[in-house]
């Protein structure tokens, strides 16, 4: 039966009928990297140096070092990244099972919006009116906001800093005990710099998609581009961050399958 099902979806590739959609942004040394308070450390964005280019230090061959925060551009968020994910089992990087990097997504519409207000937050009763027009959200699936943010060009439009901190959307901590507890995601994603809204330090929890999610062994992904090409649901994601011994999360190339 699983082959049938595996010759058929390859059947579908090759045809086109199901469709690889990049759900990644392009990352170079003009990547957006969130922007913390002076008091705590920074990531270093993305930097990269020459090790060889066809010369005298490697006549045939081009490669580079490459220098970056773990959680730099379209980024995957491990359960350690957080405090209250610390003591969890796999929680890390090379713990996690392969078998939740592949996932069912649940694609919520919100950019009309955020380019209404750019503090919205989503709540339950949003979600559970998504649920009326398209059913319930199952166990194990990826919930992706669409805000359209990814389409913000530059560092200023996407990090929208203000005096009092960055105005991007994100969730109400209800929403995300919703999520976790009601409906048990795998994790949730965002087009924003991080999971967690521009003005969540002043949540309680502060920052509760980090707090919430992490804490409860689920997981994260940031900066994601081109949810607007995705149906409500029916897209399968493929989100695998590096294999990184003790990683808290890691770039990577997110795709989903469209039918
Ligand atoms: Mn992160």
């Amino acid at each position: 039966m699983s082959t049938s099902l595996l010759t058929q979806l390859a059947d579908a590739l090759r045809s086109g009928a199901v469709k690889v959609v990049d759900l990644t942004q392009p990352l170079g040394p003009d990547t957006p990297v969130i922007d913390l308070p002076p008091i705590f450390a920074a990531s270093p964005g993305f930097s990269s140096e020459v090790i060889s280019r066809y010369d005298d230090k490697g006549p045939a061959w081009y490669w580079n070092t490459i220098r970056l925060g773990e959680h730099t551009g379209t980024h995957f968020d491990a359960p350690v990244h957080w405090i209250t994910g610390a003591q969890l089992p796999d929680n890390t990087l090379d713990k996690i099972p392969a078998r939740k990097l592949v996932g069912p997504a649940c694609v919520i519409d919100c950019s009309r919006e955020a380019a209404a207000d750019n503090d919205f937050l989503l709540t339950p009763e949003f979600v559970l009116a998504w649920e009326e027009q398209h059913g319930k959200i199952p166990p194990g699936a990826w919930v992706l906001m669409r805000t359209d943010w990814s389409k913000r060009q530059g560092r200023d439009a996407f990090l929208n800093m203000r005096e009092d901190g960055s105005h991007t959307p994100g969730f109400t901590p209800d929403c995300v005990r919703f999520l976790a507890f009601e409906r048990d995601v795998l994790g949730v994603g965002v087009e924003c710099v991080g999971t967690d809204a521009g003005q969540a330090a002043t949540f309680d929890p502060p920052f509760p998609a980090h707090n919430i999610m992490q804490g409860s062994g689920r997981f994260g992904l940031a900066s994601l581009a081109n949810l607007d090409q995705l149906p409500p649901t029916g897209a399968i994601v493929i989100a695998a961050p590096l294999k990184i011994v003790d990683g808290s999360g890691s770039p990577l190339r997110v795709l989903a399958l469209v039918g």
